[in-house]
C-alpha cells in the first residue's frame, strides 16, 4: 500500500510532543510490514536540519493559490532516520515558516491552511497517487475538505482519508476567511453538518472539518474515544463525533523501540534487559551524578514532560515537596512555551538550589530523557487528562513503575497494583482517580511504601511492565485494517 502522512511533525526533525514520535513510529512499522510511506512536512527554519541526510530540492515550481493569488514554493527531500521526507518551504512576506517556533503565533491557522493546500497541490504536480492519505490533529483538518471537493475534480479520485485526532484541546477555529484563502466557498462550509464551529457560530473549526470529511477518524486510545465522545473532553466535539461514530475508534500508539530501548539506547550508562534487572541502578547513579544528587538509598521519582496544565502543572509542584518530604528525590525534565509556568518551575529550582535530594531541569533534551527513563524508579504521570501519554509506555520499557491519574491513555496502558482487576502478572503501575493532592499523594504513598518495604514485590512490578508489548507492532496492524478497509 502506498501511505502519505501529511504531518505538523515528525521526530526527531520536527518535534513538539507525542505526535512528532508517533509519525515516526508509525510509518517505520509500516515501511517495515512492505508498505511504501512518505511524510510531508512544512519546511519549519528550527528544525533539526543535522537530522537530516540528504537534503536537496526536489520540486521548485509548485505555485500554491493563496485567496486570489499564488505563493511560491519549493520542495525539499530528505531521509530521516530512514524515513522518506518531503519538505514544503513558501516563500512570501508572510514567513508562514520561519517563525523560530512551531506553534503559538497569531496566524496559525492561516499558516497550517496554507500548508493543508500546498501538500495537496504538490502531491497534484508531481503525480503522487497514494491509496491512503493519513493526516494528523487540526493542523492537517482540511486535507479532506480539500481533497474531496477540490482536488477529486482534478484527478485526485482514489485517495482515501485517515485523520488521526492527537489532542482535542486544540481545534482550530479561526474566522471564515481561512476557507477563502485556500480557495473554499465559506457560504458552502458554514453550517453544524460541516465546518462551522460547535460554540461559535461565526467561526470555522479545522478538526471538525477533518472528522466530518475523512473516511476514517481515530483517536489515540479506546479510553480517550469514549471520553471525547461522551464527556466534556471532547471540548465541542462530542456531537459530531457521535454522529460520525460509525467511522470512528481509538487506535492505542506505540512507541518506537529503536529509540526507546534499554538494551540498545546509545544514551544511557549501562544497557540491560528484564533479564538483566540489575544493571539498571548503573543508570541510577548516572543519574545521579550528572544532576548532582546524593548517593542514598531513596528511590527516584521523574517527571519528563511538557509544562503544560493538562499535564497537571500544579499537581507536579505538589508531588515535588510530597516527594522530598517522604524519603524520596525527585527529578524533573519539562519546559512550558508558557514563561509564566517556566517562571513558576524556576522559582522552585531556586528555593530547592541545595537540596542535594532534587533536580529541575527545565530545558527541553531528548539525550537527558533517556537516561532519567533509565536511573528512575518511578515516573509521575497526574494528567488532567491524557490522550494516550507516551512517557509512561516509555518508562515501563525501562523498568520504571508509572504512578498516573486514570485518564484516556495512561488508563489503558497501567494496571494498578492494588486494585486492577487483572492478574498479578500483568499489574505494572499505580493508578489514582481524584485530580487532586489528596489523590496524587495516595498513590505516591503507596508505590514509595512498596518499594521501602517489598522491593521484590516491586521489582515483579518492573519485570511486568518491561515485557509488556508497547511497540508498534499491533497499533499498525490495527491502521493497516483501517486503511483496507477504506480503500475497499
Ligand atoms: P505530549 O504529546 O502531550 O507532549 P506524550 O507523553 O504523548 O505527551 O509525549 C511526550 C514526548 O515528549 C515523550 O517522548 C517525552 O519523552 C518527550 N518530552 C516531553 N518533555 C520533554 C523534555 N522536556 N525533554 C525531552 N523530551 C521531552
Amino acid at each position: 500500500m502506498y501511505i502519505i502522512m501529511i504531518t505538523p511533525e515528525c521526530a526527531p526533525v520536527a518535534k513538539v510532543g507525542g505526535l512528532g514520535d508517533v509519525i515516526q513510529g508509525l510509518s517505520r512499522e509500516l515501511g517495515l510490514r512492505g508498505n511504501a510511506v512518505e511524510i510531508i512536512l512544512p519546511k519549519y527554519d528550527c528544525m533539526r536540519y543535522d537530522r537530516i541526510w540528504g537534503l536537496c530540492k526536489t520540486y521548485s515550481d509548485l505555485w500554491v493559490p493563496y485567496h486570489d493569488q499564488h505563493i511560491h514554493c519549493d520542495v525539499y527531500f530528505g531521509f530521516v532516520e530512514g524515513l522518506k521526507c518531503f519538505f514544503i518551504e513558501s516563500h512570501s512576506d508572510k514567513n508562514f515558516f520561519d517563525r523560530g517556533l512551531y506553534y503559538g503565533h497569531h496566524d496559525d491557522c492561516e499558516r497550517f491552511a496554507f500548508f493543508c493546500r500546498a501538500a495537496l497541490e504538490f502531491m497534484l504536480k508531481s503525480n503522487k497517487h497514494p491509496d491512503i492519505i493519513h493526516c494528523h490533529d487540526w493542523q492537517t483538518g482540511l486535507v479532506p475538505v480539500l481533497l474531496f471537493d477540490l482536488y477529486a475534480s482534478m484527478g485526485m479520485t482514489h485517495q482515501r482519508v485517515c485523520y488521526t485526532l492527537h489532542n482535542l484541546k486544540h481545534q482550530g477555529v479561526n474566522g471564515e476567511h481561512i476557507l477563502r484563502q485556500v480557495g473554499l466557498n465559506p457560504a458552502d462550509y458554514m453550517n453544524q453538518d460541516r465546518l462551522q464551529d460547535n460554540f461559535n457560530h461565526q467561526a470555522i473549526n479545522l478538526m471538525k472539518g477533518g472528522i466530518v470529511y475523512a473516511n476514517f477518524v481515530t483517536t489515540v486510545s479506546p479510553r480517550y474515544a469514549e471520553e471525547i465522545k461522551n464527556t466534556d473532553l471532547g471540548c465541542g466535539l462530542q456531537h459530531t463525533l457521535h454522529v460520525h461514530s460509525g467511522k470512528f475508534g481509538g487506535v492505542l500508539n506505540g512507541i518506537d523501540y529503536n529509540v526507546w530501548n534499554p538494551e540498545i539506547d546509545p544514551h544511557i550508562a549501562g544497557r540491560y534487559s528484564v533479564e538483566t534487572i540489575d544493571d539498571k541502578y548503573r543508570n541510577k547513579k548516572a543519574l545521579r551524578r550528572r544532576l548532582w544528587l546524593r548517593d542514598d538509598f531513596k528511590p527516584v521519582v521523574a517527571v519528563v514532560s511538557r509544562l503544560d496544565h493538562q499535564k497537571g502543572v500544579g499537581l507536579i509542584k505538589h508531588a515535588v515537596q510530597h516527594c522530598l518530604g517522604h524519603g524520596c528525590q525527585f527529578v524533573l525534565l519539562g519546559s512550558s512555551p508558557d514563561p509564566n509556568v517556566n517562571n513558576e518551575f524556576w522559582a522552585l529550582k531556586h528555593a530547592l538550589n541545595d537540596n542535594p535530594d532534587c533536580h529541575l531541569e527545565i530545558s527541553y533534551n531528548e539525550e537527558l530523557a533517556h537516561l532519567i527513563y533509565a536511573g528512575a524508579d518511578m515516573i509521575l504521570v497526574p494528567s488532567a487528562f491524557e490522550p494516550c501519554g507516551l512517557t509512561q509506555m516509555i518508562a515501563m520499557k525501562y523498568g520504571t513503575v508509572p504512578v498516573v491519574r486514570n485518564t484516556g491513555g495512561l488508563a489503558d496502558t497501567v494496571f494498578d497494583a492494588d486494585y486492577a482487576p487483572r492478574p498479578y502478572h500483568e499489574r505494572n503501575g499505580y493508578v489514582f482517580n481524584d485530580l487532586d493532592n489528596p489523590g496524587l499523594e495516595s498513590a505516591l504513598n503507596r508505590a514509595v511504601g512498596m518499594w521501602n518495604v517489598y522491593p521484590q514485590y516491586f521489582r515483579e512490578l518492573m519485570a511486568n511492565g518491561m515485557r509488556y508489548d508497547y511497540s508498534w507492532n499491533h497499533p499498525a496492524e490495527h491502521y493497516l485494517n483501517i486503511y483496507n478497509y477504506i480503500t475497499e
